[in-house]
């Protein structure tokens, strides 16, 4: 069929040559997997996505992987071996690429002692976060923070095994590299929002890293706009041999993890279950991370992490940010949390030979995408709402100005209700309310974003009765 229908087409090439009507024909046995859905990426974002090398990402796994183990409560002072040398290493990079910043970038040690905390943290342990923060240069908008992270702690079969070789190439050598490679192109330009680059640790021994920043962050009152985690981004085989290449999976839960029970009987009441400010974060990701440079597909995972296990985007979800996991899209379970041996044949641990640098590249180039067009677009509309003091089939919507100097205006969106994305947008002007007539909010979803004159638009905000 396919190729009966190629034939016609070329024919009709030949015969009236309207190329661009037999370009654009889609195959009739379904789209292929990287098929392009978002907009264009603005001409400079285009130009740091490429600038992502899996030369660099290669590069920086067989750094991490030659400490011979990461482990949290291995050797903090061995200059060699452990995880003391690996936070050495880790600092150096981030700071070498600080320096191409103008001064934008600063690298901080950020050394805390985890209290005993058995089983996994059996004796007061020492643990540093390795914290490179961009400095948006837009004033409005430099307090907005995006946090992108990996961990660079690596654990054998015994979670508390601090000798054992750990490699931990996909496990999470593979998401700090990706992060170091963002941070490096990154670090080079200019955004209007505050970017931080980490790389922690103590996740395996129970998110001990992630949970020190995000309450640190909370406890200063840190307006963290979005959290990426990239954790286990190294391969796209998965353990029966099946190939996916150009897709990653986004966890990002709905119904917000702080919620009180009175927002969440609110929620229930509007049916806001898949509207929190995570799934959110994640629309937008796929929307700005699938494009021509990427050439990947972002499979939202309506999940916040895989079945019963979780990330360090956990700490975060529990302070009241959006936060969202990457994962690759088929796990081998013999490559990771596994002494390395052979058994029956079968190799088993976290190598480097099990890792697809190209494929981590491409998921590093997902992250920078998503985070060069969040980081340059204005924030999202606060305090939006649909107004409810008398019943109507219209949808009025409010919301408050933005702050920022470029803004241009606003877009209305919305979707049916069981579509897991949004489907439709209405530009609105620089307005801070809007009736969508004909159309109720019993039926659809609606949301706001904010756009600046570059084109480049916040996540939506999802209104609230008001
Ligand atoms: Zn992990």
């Amino acid at each position: 069929m396919r190729y009966l229908r190629r034939s016609a087409a070329v024919a009709v090439l030949v015969l009236s040559g309207a190329v661009a009507v037999v370009v654009m024909q889609q195959p009739s046995t379904g789209a292929p997997k990287h098929e392009l859905k978002g907009p264009p990426l603005q001409p400079a974002t285009a130009a740091l996505v490429r600038e992502i090398s899996s030369r660099n990402i290669e590069r920086s796994i067989r750094k991490l992987v030659s400490f011979g183990t990461r482990h949290t409560l291995s050797s903090q002072t061995d200059p060699n071996r452990g995880i003391g040398a690996a936070a050495d290493w880790l600092f150096q990079e981030f700071s070498r690429y600080a320096a191409a910043s103008n001064g934008r970038t600063t690298v901080e040690k950020q050394t805390f002692t985890q209290p005993a905390t058995p089983p996994r943290v059996p004796v007061d342990t020492p643990i540093t976060n390795i914290v490179a923060t961009l400095r948006g240069t837009q004033p409005e908008s430099a307090e907005r923070v995006y946090v992108v992270s990996g961990h660079y702690d690596s654990r054998c079969s015994d979670p508390n095994d601090a000798v054992c070789d750990a490699p931990g190439a996909n496990d999470d050598a593979s998401g700090v590299a990706a992060v170091l490679e963002a941070a490096r192109v990154m670090a080079q330009r200019r955004f209007d929002a505050t970017i931080v680059f980490m790389a922690v640790a103590g996740e395996e021994q129970g998110l001990f890293g992630s949970t020190f920043f995000a309450e640190q962050a909370k406890q200063q009152g840190r307006n963290i706009a979005g959290m990426f985690t990239n954790d286990i981004v190294g391969s796209s085989v998965g353990d029966d041999g099946r190939r996916d290449p150009f897709s990653v999976r986004l966890f990002n839960e709905g119904v917000p993890t702080s919620e009180t029970p009175e927002q969440a009987a609110l929620r229930r009441s509007i049916g806001g279950e898949n509207d929190g400010p995570s799934r959110q974060l994640a629309r937008y990701i796929k929307e700005a991370g699938e494009n021509r440079a990427t050439r990947m597909t972002v499979r939202l995972i309506f999940r916040r992490d895989r079945f019963l296990r979780g990330g360090d985007q956990i700490p975060f979800l529990e302070r009241g940010y959006a936060a969202v996991r990457f994962t690759e899209p088929n796990e081998n379970f013999a490559h990771q949390h596994q002494d390395v041996r052979v058994e029956n044949g079968v190799q088993f641990g976290d190598l480097i030979q099990f890792v697809d640098f190209d494929y981590t590249a491409r998921v590093a180039r997902v992250n920078a995408s998503a985070l060069a067009a969040i980081a340059l677009a204005p924030a999202q509309p606060r305090n939006a709402r649909v107004l409810t003091a008398e019943l109507t089939n219209d949808t009025d919507l409010t919301w408050e100005p933005n702050p920022e100097p470029d803004l241009a205006g606003y877009e209305v969106v919305w979707r049916e209700t069981t579509e897991p994305e949004w489907t439709h947008t209405i530009r609105v002007g620089n307005v801070t309310s809007y009736t969508v007539k004909g159309m109720s909010k019993d039926n659809f979803q609606f949301g706001v974003r904010a756009v600046d004159r570059d084109g480049n638009r916040s996540p939506v905000s999802f209104p609230l009765p008001g």
